[in-house]
């Protein structure tokens, strides 16, 4: 089917106490792969993708692998930008077929914030696409920048509600104690923050930094509204590793597509482990029935 918008679908997952598992895609393989594991669950699922992923292949091959997977596919899928500070690259995302872009200018004080997220606003309307943006600096490294434990600042849930009054987010981005990459110790989540932004915004919330989080985190965050979250760095760890297992198991087998599949096969269960565990499982017929039909 054809790519939804994210808007709706977060709606679906905040009222009935599920999230959406966004993946940052690597390559087609990894594309084809976590929409297939969200078929296998009836799932919807978000392709999501960096900057530098964008830069690396171009926006015409990007949306033609998500158009060529989903298409065949009775889920539903967004296609989704990730952090993005650049307006040029998310107005060209728009245009080429993303249904949900993200501006992060979180670095930004609030005032310019909201001036620099109310220009997507209005990319997101000329283009009928959905819309995350960022308040507060979650720790970590993302796209290569890092922002120190010390430099990230939690997100205040009065902020939050201007932030997101002004704005009529598909997703709000926030921080909330998660990080980008792996954590060295248990991160400490500030789960009541997360139920205070959200009874403040009624607006549902990305959970950025999963990776690494355990079970008992996402179902706390989940049922306080957190309805999409990001798994990244598993992800280029699972795909690296997969492929240099293969090759130390099969020494001799120098056959890319044995050696693809093997990566594939990796990649898809890993995905499939995440959707089931954020309760996706079965909610996209759901989803869709409740969605008004094309005349
Ligand atoms: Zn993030």
């Amino acid at each position: 089917m054809p790519l939804v918008n994210m808007k709706p679908l977060l709606r679906d997952a905040m009222d009935n106490g599920y999230a959406v598992a966004a993946f940052n895609l690597v390559d087609y393989n990894t594309t084809k792969a976590m929409v297939k594991a969200a078929e296998e669950l009836n799932a919807p699922v978000i392709c999501q993708t960096s900057a530098k992923t964008i830069k690396y292949f171009s926006h015409k091959e990007i949306v033609s692998w998500v158009r060529t997977v989903a298409e065949d596919s009775p889920v539903p899928v967004v296609l989704h930008l990730d952090h993005c500070k650049d307006i040029a690259m998310i107005e060209a995302c728009a245009k080429a077929g993303w249904t949900s872009i993200m501006i992060d200018a979180s670095e930004l004080p609030f005032e310019q914030n909201l001036t620099e997220s109310l220009k997507v606003r209005e990319i997101a309307e000329k283009y009928g696409v959905g819309m995350e943006a960022e308040l507060g600096q979650i720790m970590g490294v993302e796209d290569d920048e890092h922002v120190a434990e010390e430099d990230s600042v939690l997100t205040d849930p009065a902020d939050a509600k201007r932030f997101c009054d002004a704005l009529d987010l598909s997703a709000f981005a926030c921080a909330v104690g998660t990080a980008h990459g792996f954590y060295r110790g248990e991160p400490v989540v500030d789960f009541d923050r997360i139920a205070a932004i959200n009874a403040a915004t009624r607006t549902p919330m990305a959970l950025h930094g999963g990776t690494g989080l355990s079970d008992e985190t996402f179902a706390k965050a989940i049922a306080r509204g957190s309805a999409k979250i990001n798994i990244s760095t598993n992800l280029k760890h699972v795909w690296v590793k997969s492929f240099v297992d293969y090759h130390l198991a099969n020494p001799k087998d120098f056959e890319p597509l044995r050696v693809g599949d093997a990566q594939y096969q990796a990649c898809k269960a890993m995905f499939h482990g995440f959707i089931e565990k954020f309760g996706g499982k079965d909610r996209g017929p759901a989803f869709l029935n409740k969605l008004p039909k094309a005349a």
